[in-house]
């Protein structure tokens, strides 16, 4: 048996995606500017590292408007967007309102008001608990079902009209499996895949390099559903794959065994933390070199 040359592959599509990049950058930019406190509603992205360096600057996350004292400051819609009854009434507060919704999640907004405007019901292909989809739900005028495996698709009754489009972080596989089941339980059926083109990037990557490897590393929060989903991918493609938040979590043994090692990030995890990751994999191979 031929030996593998000892390898490590970091994803060229690892970390901050750009509707995150875009929403970080945006927050950063008010508060260097002395628009404070800047709030935003609810955390800006599901990272713990990056909600503590944002707390530092006085970038604080909150859940409803009244945490907001005195109505000063400015007040941030984060990436994953919101309903627009919500927005209105944000509107109507009486605060400085920063919109960084992700124009890509605004894309996938758009696509339901146009069909629902038309009488389509919708179906969402995603977590109904993610603040992304929530937002979505708010665009199909009330008639909405959201589903997240095929067996949920099975059980949905039949429309006249239907819309199928997907939380924007979804792995296409799953979102074509359910759009042909949804097919069945319709008269007209539109598919509409809204799953965003880096996301469909950060997939491909993941499944060509992923289905090589010895073991995956994949880094990120574990509270990130998008984080949490690129781990799940890559557990079918590899035998060993550990999902860390920082390089202090490493298995050490399989960083050392593991002949091909991919190091991966979901799209909320910061360069510093996978650089992090990458240093300590490095120095422990090198570490264990120098010992034979
Ligand atoms: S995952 Fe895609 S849609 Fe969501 S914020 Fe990032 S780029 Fe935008």
């Amino acid at each position: 048996m031929t030996k593998k040359t000892p390898e490590i592959v970091v994803a060229k599509s690892a970390g901050f995606c750009p509707g995150v990049k875009h929403a970080i950058e945006k927050v950063i930019a008010l508060e260097a500017s002395g628009k404070k406190p800047v709030y935003t509603l609810g955390p800006l992205i599901h990272n713990r590292q990056v909600t503590q360096m944002l707390e530092r600057k006085q970038i604080v996350a909150i859940d409803t408007l009244t945490q907001a004292e005195n109505k000063k400051g400015v007040l941030v819609i984060r990436a994953h967007g919101i309903t627009p009854d919500f927005q209105r009434e944000i509107e109507n507060y009486g605060m400085e309102l920063v919109d960084a919704t992700c124009p890509l999640v605004k894309h996938a907004q758009n696509i339901i008001a146009k069909f629902a405007v038309q009488d389509y019901h919708t179906v969402i292909v995603g977590d109904a608990q993610h603040a992304e989809v929530i937002g979505l739900m708010g665009y199909t005028q009330g008639r909405v079902n959201v589903v997240s495996s095929l067996k949920e698709a099975q059980a949905l009754p039949h429309f006249d009209k239907v819309n199928v489009v997907s939380q924007t972080t979804q792995p296409e596989a799953v979102f074509y499996e359910i759009a042909e089941e949804v097919k069945k339980h319709a008269d007209q059926c539109q598919i509409s895949n809204t799953i965003c083109q880096p996301t469909k990037d950060r997939q491909k990557e993941t499944i060509e390099q992923a289905q090589s490897a010895d073991f995956v590393i994949v880094v990120g929060g574990k509270h990130s559903a998008n984080t949490a989903r690129l781990a799940q991918l890559c557990q079918g493609l590899c035998k060993h794959v550990q999902h860390v938040e920082t390089d202090e979590e490493l298995d050490e043994r399989l960083v050392v065994e593991s002949p091909k090692i991919f190091i991966t990030a979901g799209a909320s995890t910061p360069s510093w933390v996978i650089e992090g990751v990458v240093f300590r994999v490095k120095t422990l191979r090198d570490r264990a070199t120098a010992k034979l």
